[in-house]
């Protein structure tokens, strides 16, 4: 192309107002909602980026297909059309449709966890943590060690450490092990891509042992452009045949919709063993709805099967990865420290390089999100300690290796301006970042703490 600016590859049809508020205003907002952005209302939220899931603007052809949709309890036509995209990309036997992926998630664990067995994955997401232990068995992250640093520069920084993962299987036992997922892109780690050699080694030495793979294929269209961009040998390939090769060297998968599937609710487990299936559609059937529809209607598998089709498209996908890119670069050129490069759907700020002054204990992950709703109105989630620390036997927090502020950009929904006035925003709070303090849980959940935990300020 002979111009730089890379463009929103649409125009905008419909609008939804936001709303200002002061920082006043804001201050109060917090207070009442105990400085945990979960239990704001959004209508209070000036620029939501809190999570890119379920947040798509869809588009008008996905608008068509939910008034095409054919709500027949058994045997819909939205139900094989969204069958044949996802058989299509994935190339897997079976498709279970769920109401978003932790519903994928629970089943797939209720029938291969358990106590005793443990899952491996690069990082698991917290809600596929959170099904693995609620069945009773154990989750083990293997990131791998540069994935781990927020500011060293790496072209895979989502991949599963191999050696960590072959020398754990030999150590624990092959027979304890129902299954290793690899998350793309690694939501958790950053949103960092995983590149084809390591799913596909991966694949390898898994079979060396007869363990299968799973993708938790959230992000699937992001990675596969990250591949394209990133791995030698697949400039030349379209993302369509590099997301097929992804899946495969998988033998299932599960996915919420919500993110790479371009819609508002939903997701799938796909499979290839028919044994597995057919437990999985059992559970479905007493969990979720019958088979053909699982737990959604007609028209949301039809605007899913329209989103699958969408999130391929390569000026779509050249658009996406850019607007995240872009974000970074201006807070990068303003000296905040952020996981570099950036991931695919969210640009990570590192709370610990960015407020090195307040301990992990006190959160500084949290007091970062805080203060950019008070200052500027944005919603950001943390992901640090307050996400996934865990009491040790005597009540000590144990952190997790990074504290990190995470900005997901929702899909197809904010411009460029919007993005610049973010940029700001961040930065403003950088400038004060000396003066920030600390925060303590008065209150909290015994599992998935971070949405309802209620905070005070440390003073
Ligand atoms: C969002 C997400 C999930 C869970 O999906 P839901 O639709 O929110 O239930 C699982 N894994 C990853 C990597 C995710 O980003």
């Amino acid at each position: 192309m002979k111009f730089k600016t890379i463009i929103e590859p649409f125009k905008i049809k419909s609008i939804e107002p936001i709303r200002s508020t002061t920082p006043e205003e804001r201050a109060q907002y917090l207070r009442e909602s105990h400085y945990n952005v979960f239990l704001l209302r959004a209508e209070d939220v000036l620029i939501d980026l809190l999570t890119d899931s379920g947040t798509s603007a869809m588009s008008s052809h996905q608008w068509a297909g939910i008034m095409d949709g054919d709500e027949a309890y058994a045997g819909s036509k939205s139900f094989f059309r969204f069958q044949r995209v996802v058989q299509e990309l994935t190339g897997m036997k079976h498709v279970i449709p769920t109401h978003q992926g932790r519903a994928a998630e629970k089943i797939l664990f209720t029938i291969t966890g358990g106590s005793g067995k443990l899952v491996p994955n690069n990082t698991h997401f917290d809600t596929t943590r959170a099904n693995v232990e609620y069945s009773g068995a154990q989750a083990i992250d293997f990131p791998t060690a540069e994935g781990r640093q927020p500011d060293v520069i790496a072209d895979f920084k989502g991949n599963i450490d191999l050696a960590q993962l072959e020398r754990f299987i030999e150590e624990r036992g092959k027979e304890n092990i129902p299954l290793c997922m690899i998350t793309v892109t690694n939501n958790s780690g950053g949103g960092q891509p995983v590149s084809m050699r390591n799913i596909r080694s991966a694949k390898e030495l898994l079979s060396k042992y007869g363990i299968p793979l799973f993708l938790d294929a959230c992000r699937f269209a992001e990675n596969a452009f990250f591949i394209k961009k990133r791995e030698q040998g697949y400039h030349d390939k379209t993302v369509r045949e590099i997301a097929r090769e992804m899946f495969s060297y998988a033998d299932g998968c599960t996915m919420s919709a919500k993110k790479d599937g371009l819609v508002n609710m939903g997701g799938f487990l796909a499979l290839n063993d028919d044994h597995l299936a057919s437990q999985a559609r059992n559970i479905l059937i007493v969990t979720e709805g019958f088979p053909t529809y699982g737990g959604l209607s007609g028209r949301d598998l039809e605007a899913i099967a329209q989103g699958l089709e969408e999130v391929l498209d390569e000026n779509y996908l050249t658009y996406r990865i850019r607007s995240v890119e872009y974000l970074g670069e201006k807070l990068v050129a303003a000296g905040v420290p952020i996981v570099r490069p950036p991931g695919g759907h969210a640009v990570y700020l590192d709370a610990r390089a960015f407020a090195p002054h307040i301990p992990p204990h006190e959160y500084p992950g949290q007091t970062i999100v805080c203060e950019l709703y008070r200052q500027g109105g944005i919603r950001a989630v943390e992901i640090g300690s307050v996400m996934f620390g865990k009491y040790d036997s005597t009540g000590n927090l144990v952190s997790p290796a990074m504290e990190l502020v995470r900005l997901a950009i929702p899909r197809r929904v904010y411009t460029q301006s919007h993005i610049d006035y973010v940029s700001e925003v961040v930065q403003a709070v950088f400038e004060g970042r000396k003066r920030l303090k600390g925060y303590k849980i008065i209150e909290e959940a015994p599992i998935l703490r971070h949405f309802t935990a209620k905070f005070e300020p440390i003073i």
